[in-house]
């Protein structure tokens, strides 16, 4: 089984829309578990109300859920927003961050996702954002897959980091991390799910990033011009 993680609620079928549709017309069982997936950000209309904005973005994942009969789990945990109230602006390098909290979460994850990993006996490939654009919340995702790759709980070879869409090619590639890790980069070809890909992210309304005009030009950046999404493998 493949199993994407996605930090937010927009997260898994931007960046990695056309795989999934692709890998779930190969007959493969894909999964995603969203991580923070408590919100209260709307696009054009910020409402202060976690509870009302998160039904409705929800809603609109779910129906994406249920077209593309990928299943779901979610973790529920406040997004940055929330976690640090106080914080003026959206991105992690700029949020006041509350360490000690920082902390618990990430242990936590740890035990969540090697829970995972023992349901489907080891053998599940295990997708994690790359962390370009440099959210908090992408970060952390991140950092705990590397650590447990690191400390030997997690088989490399079933650990892949994927591009966030919208942030390349604007944001950079984090060279630090590929170096450190030895990634390799892979192209995952989605001339065919593109399409049905926009189609599915035109349906976020509500959410910041999914402005399909850029997603698709996003597809078409990679450095042969063709239309994929990438994804970083261990070497
Ligand atoms: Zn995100």
């Amino acid at each position: 089984m493949r199993i994407v993680f996605s930090p937010h609620l927009d997260d898994a079928f931007i960046s990695l829309g056309g795989a999934m549709l692709a890998w779930k017309e190969k007959k493969e069982d894909v999964g995603v578990v969203y991580v923070f997936s408590i919100t209260n950000w709307m696009k054009g209309k910020p409402d202060k109300n976690p509870e009302t904005v998160t039904a409705i973005i929800k809603d609109e994942v779910s129906k994406n859920l249920d077209a593309t009969g990928i299943g779901a789990q979610m973790l529920d945990i406040p997004e940055i927003m929330i976690r640090s109230p106080s914080t003026k602006e959206r991105h992690g390098e700029k949020a006041r961050v509350d360490i000690v909290a920082e902390a618990e979460i990430f242990d936590f994850l740890e035990e969540v996702i090697m829970q995972i990993v023992e349901q489907g006996g080891g053998k599940d490939q295990l997708y994690f954002p790359l962390g370009i654009g440099n959210h908090i919340d992408h970060i952390i995702l991140r950092a705990v897959a590397i650590d447990l790759v690191n400390s030997g709980k997690l088989d490399k070879k079933n650990v892949f980091f994927y591009d966030d869409l919208p942030f390349y090619p604007e944001h950079p590639t984090p060279g630090d991390i590929i170096i450190d890790q030895r990634l390799t980069s892979e192209l995952i070809d989605i001339k065919k799910q593109l399409k049905k890909k926009i189609e599915l992210i035109s349906g976020y309304k509500n959410l910041s990033s999914a402005n399909p005009k850029l997603l698709e030009e996003c597809a078409k950046s990679y450095v042969d011009k063709g239309c994929n999404e990438r994804v970083w493998k261990y070497k």
